[in-house]
């Protein structure tokens, strides 16, 4: 099941965001307690978003597929760690059902007859000496993994507008939906308006 745990987030981003943003205008006489989110608001608006780069934000994401994953890894912009398929053994992996298969009881049958053909056989080749690295090319892209993202504000607004909207694919649409639900509280001024 998807998890997003905020492992770190710029304290005081907002704030931040506003101590490097009034750089530009020479504007620090208006820094007051408060100031900050209608800075930032004006610097959102105004399109001036290289200063949300000075704020960055660390996830925890688990419970995702590898097929979500491939799709996340794909913003270069980020920093990323994930699970290895070569250091960590994936005898007993769990893996993450679409939901027009879990609805559909033939469609779901023979999705984890799949699942549980691919545990035996990476189970078999393991067993007869073979090594993670290469047993993991019989694991399907449903398998679950688990991924550390950093990211800048830039990137992740980035990020969300892209995977948050319909065309996006479901699973890396919730994982945007939850990645903004926690930056919305954090720093509303820089995600509001996605
Ligand atoms: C709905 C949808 C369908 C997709 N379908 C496919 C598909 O069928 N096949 C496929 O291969 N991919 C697909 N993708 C992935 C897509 O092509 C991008 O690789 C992915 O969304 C990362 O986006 P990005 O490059 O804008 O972002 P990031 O890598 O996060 O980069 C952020 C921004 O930095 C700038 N940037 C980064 N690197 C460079 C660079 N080298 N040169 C210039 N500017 C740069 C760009 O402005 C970029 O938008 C799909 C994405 C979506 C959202």
């Amino acid at each position: 099941m998807l998890k997003v745990e905020l492992l770190f987030i710029t304290p005081n981003a907002e704030k931040i965001i506003e101590l490097a943003g009034r750089t530009a205008y020479q504007s620090f006489h208006k820094i007051r307690e408060g100031s900050e989110r209608e800075f930032v608001r004006m610097l959102r608006k105004s399109g001036h978003h290289s200063v949300l780069e000075h704020a960055y934000a660390t996830f925890r994401i688990s419970g995702i597929s590898r097929a979500c994953s491939h799709q996340l890894v794909r913003h270069r912009l980020c920093s990323f760690t994930q699970k290895s398929q070569r250091y960590v053994d994936e005898r007993e992996f769990s893996y993450v059902i679409p939901p027009s298969i879990e609805k559909d009881s033939r469609a779901k049958e023979i999705f984890k007859e799949l699942m549980e053909k691919s545990r035996e056989t990476y189970r078999k080749l393991k067993e007869i000496g073979i090594k993670a690295e290469d047993a993991r090319y019989v694991l399907p892209n449903a398998t679950e993994t688990e991924i550390v993202l950093t990211a800048n504000f830039r990137e992740l607004r980035h990020i969300i507008s892209l995977r948050k909207n319909n065309s996006a694919q479901w699973e890396i649409r919730n994982l945007a939906e939850e990645m903004l639900k926690i930056l919305k509280d954090h720093a509303p001024s820089v995600f509001e308006d996605l």
